[in-house]
């Protein structure tokens, strides 16, 4: 054992550190398209005082560390760019309170989205958080560090703007605790009425601090759950049919997708509609609410709605949804990576007629799929294609068309979310030169040695 193995093992247990060939090999990837890197050592801690001790040794011998969830954001933001310590987070998945009537629950840093799912079914069946459709392993720290949406973005924004509190330990190794939970008892706000000093790390992607706890605001669950399907060939009109949903305020979720195959998906837009009611009634109303508001495009006959059957419904209404990575083929080896910018509805066009060209530019499989943030403030437009990993000309061809996508969506106007490195570096570039400096400051004076996620947000 080298001395910094041995080092580590002090801390967690000789079980749960290795420097060995075979576990680098699969810490230094993601399942996306970015290059390897290995890391120098694996480590996996049970508790904050571990986390912390960690931390300390590598910032005394300037060891880059990389926090890890699942590892599933696909754009390479676990991939220890530096080398160093992989801190694998999954032993941190204790679900520590949950507040019934003030709806929030405190968990570990490392804890799945499928655990706190099961979790809250079982005991809090008034309850829910906000899932996304990522695989069930996917952390809630990495989700909302990375800014993710789930089921009830369009009604309550991101999910990282469900946070209520958070427990964080600094580069130093000093544990920090963030919103009121730094002056109370209770986890119910990350900032306001005061300073919003959680903004210092969601978003950094462990580049300033490992989430050790954090609170998750949770919703009301309701009994009954259901879907519409509202398909149209005009994508120009899709701002305006989400502007008329939104503005009822009755809609859980809407996602638009547009996709080639299978064939009967070819050339239209799928708007998914999901509603949501105590009882049939409720229910009923909200469905009979959703027709009438887009009945005028049914009228001008620009739209109409499709009949969904029982035998569909269950894939529908799944969450998460896995019909991404059904379509990726994932089990016959094949792969997909999106790029996921934000952006406003009203380019919803634009966007999905760049997916289809580049698919069409680079020969590859595509789906466009649109998150509505927010009742309509903004989207996140997903320009998935498909890939075969024993293919290497494929895979390259992916790379550029997404590159390409990268460069559209700052010409008109979005952000990226989950930027690759490279993305980062575009992003950066066209900041305004003050915000960049701030964020600069930000990041030298919380992590001095550079030891944190290095190489992502590296704005100096
Ligand atoms: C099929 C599929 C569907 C998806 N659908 C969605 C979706 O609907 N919505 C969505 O939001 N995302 C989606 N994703 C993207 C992604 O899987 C999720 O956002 C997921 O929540 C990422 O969690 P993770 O644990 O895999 O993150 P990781 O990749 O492990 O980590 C992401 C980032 O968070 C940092 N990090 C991890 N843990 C900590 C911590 N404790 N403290 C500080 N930093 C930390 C990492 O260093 C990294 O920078 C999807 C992915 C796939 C493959």
């Amino acid at each position: 054992m080298s001395d910094i193995t041995h080092s580590l093992a002090e801390i967690v247990g000789e079980e749960y550190v290795s420097d060995r060939e075979e576990e680098a090999y699969f810490y230094a990837r993601d399942p996306g398209l970015m290059p390897a890197h290995k890391p120098d050592y694996v480590v996996v801690p049970e508790t904050p005082e571990q986390v912390q001790e960690v931390v300390r040794l590598a910032n005394r011998e300037k060891i880059p560390i990389v926090p890890m969830g699942a590892g599933m954001a696909l754009t390479g933001l676990i991939i220890p760019l530096k080398g160093g310590i992989v801190m694998d987070m999954k032993r941190m998945n204790r679900i520590l309170e949950v507040n019934e009537k003030a709806r929030y629950v405190i968990v570990e840093g490392g804890t799945s989205q499928g655990h706190l799912k099961a979790y809250l079914e079982k005991n809090y069946p008034r309850l829910r958080h906000s899932i996304p459709d990522s695989p069930a392993t996917a952390t809630i720290a990495a989700n909302v560090m990375i800014h993710g949406q789930g089921r009830l973005t369009q009604q309550y924004g991101f999910n990282s703007d469900m946070v209520s509190g958070l427990e964080v330990v600094l580069a130093s190794g000093d544990i920090c605790k963030i919103g009121s939970c730094s002056i109370s008892e209770d986890w119910f706000s990350k900032g306001a009425p005061m300073p919003d000093l959680s903004g210092l790390f969601l978003g950094w992607f462990g580049a300033t601090g490992i989430i050790t706890k954090l609170a998750l605001k949770l919703y009301p669950r309701k009994k009954m759950r259901d879907v519409e399907i509202f398909i149209t060939d005009r994508d120009d009109l899709i701002p305006d049919m989400v502007y008329e949903l939104t503005h009822t305020e009755m809609v859980e979720d809407i996602n638009i997708f547009s996709q080639p195959k299978p064939m009967i998906f070819k050339d239209n837009h799928h708007m998914t509609i999901f509603i949501t009611g105590d009882t049939d009634e409720e229910l009923e109303f909200k469905r009979k609410t959703v027709w009438r508001v887009l009945e005028p495009f049914i009228k001008s006959k620009d739209g109409g709605f499709m009949g969904v059957s029982p035998a569909m419904k269950p894939t529908l209404l799944e969450m998460p949804q896995r019909s991404v990575s059904r379509f990726a083929d994932v089990t016959k080896g094949g792969g997909f990576e999106y790029s996921g910018p934000i952006i406003l509805v009203e380019k919803y066009a634009e966007c999905a007629r760049k997916v289809t060209e580049l698919a069409e530019k680079y020969d590859l499989g595509y789906s466009g799929m649109a998150r509505i943030i927010g009742r309509g403030h903004c989207m996140m437009y997903g320009f998935a294609f498909t890939f075969n990993r024993a293919d290497p000309d494929m895979m390259e061809r992916t790379r550029k068309a997404l590159h390409e996508v990268s460069k559209f969506a700052l010409e008109v106007g979005g952000i990226f979310w989950k930027p690759t490195v490279n993305e980062q570096r575009m992003a950066i570039e066209k900041m305004d030169p003050n915000t960049r400096n701030l964020m600069g400051m930000i990041k030298e004076n919380m992590d001095p040695n550079g030891i944190m996620n290095p190489g992502n947000w590296e704005v100096n």
